[in-house]
């Protein structure tokens, strides 16, 4: 059994005339530069479901997602190196293999299984499952997104003795899973951003809380910030995201993006106290661009700066 290499993610405060004008101080913690796949948080939630796995003797992972997934992106390499074979069951049709996630995925050795969205819906019942293991023999179930109390627990170690000096966290919330597990090892004087990548998140907060026991943080919520759903983007995002990447901040369009707008619309309009210290947890998400951008580039739509 191998061991993953991981980078220690740097901290990089980042500088903007606003800051100064707002006087409040904004660092980045750069998780995505863990490693280029499973880095950013998809490992943290996949680090103990993989330990739990292996002490039940599994040498299957089975897991969901869509066809630009980064946890799918992050369980197949993670499982190659770990020298575990890994399926992926993936909503929508084949021809999506297309795509630069999941080619990545399948030369990593993942398995790709595709189901329809109506099929996709029901994936956590019982009768869809036992399809799965009359197909695939036995295997380690990690829901989509690695949104589980494991997964949330391996999000704890986000929170590092460096991190204690801040006011503020920001992130990126999917499941809200990751949110979780911050919100669980922080410290009480720490509140807690969560920007909702789509429409409408304020539901998350209950998800969020049924992932974290012992809240310690405070938790707030902007659900302002989705842009009209999942993985939909607008022009000013995207000048906004190419933005950033020339100041040397790669954000990617699904998660990272969307979140740090937000941070910086929050900072336009007074949100933080002046002498705030705002930490923007970089979670990741870089590997999926260049397939977005291939689908951008079908409807003529602006594209992402890559790498
Ligand atoms: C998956 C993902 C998220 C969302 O994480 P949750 O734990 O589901 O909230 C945020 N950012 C990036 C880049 C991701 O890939």
């Amino acid at each position: 059994m191998r061991v993953l290499r991981l980078h220690p993610p740097k901290i990089e405060d980042i500088h903007h005339p606003l800051f100064e004008a707002q006087q409040v101080r904004v660092s980045v913690k750069r998780e995505d530069g863990v490693h280029a796949i499973y880095g950013g948080n998809k490992w943290y939630k996949l680090q103990h479901n993989i330990q739990e796995a292996l002490a039940k003797h599994h040498h299957t992972i089975l897991t969901f997602g869509g066809a630009f997934s980064n946890h799918i992106a992050a369980t197949a390499a993670a499982c190659q190196e770990l020298g575990l074979r890994s399926i992926g069951v993936i909503r929508g049709e084949a021809h999506y293999t297309e795509n630069a996630t999941l080619k990545a995925a399948q030369a990593a050795g993942m398995q790709l299984h595709f189901v329809s969205r109506t099929a996709y819906r029901e994936k956590d019942s019982v009768q869809f499952l036992q399809s799965l293991q009359q197909l695939f023999g036995e295997f380690y179930l990690i829901p989509e997104g690695g949104a589980n109390v494991l997964g949330a627990k391996g999000c704890e170690d986000i929170i590092t003795k460096a991190t204690t000096s801040y006011s503020h966290i920001t992130l990126a919330c999917g499941t809200g899973t990751t949110a979780a597990g911050i919100l669980a090892s922080c410290e009480p004087y720490q509140e807690i951003i969560g920007i909702p990548v789509f429409k409408d998140g304020s539901f998350l907060r209950k998800d969020i809380l049924a992932l974290t026991p012992q809240p310690n943080g405070v938790l707030e919520l902007f659900t302002q910030y989705g842009f009209g759903g999942y993985a939909k983007t607008t022009p000013e995002l995207v000048d906004f995201i190419n933005f950033w990447h020339q100041q040397g901040l790669p954000l990617d369009p699904i998660y990272t993006g969307k979140a740090f707008f937000g941070v910086i619309r929050a900072i336009e309009v007074g949100y933080f106290p002046k002498g705030s210290r705002i930490l923007f947890i970089h979670t990741g998400g870089l590997q999926g661009i260049a397939g977005y951008n291939a689908q951008q580039q079908k409807q003529a739509s602006p594209l992402f700066i890559e790498n």
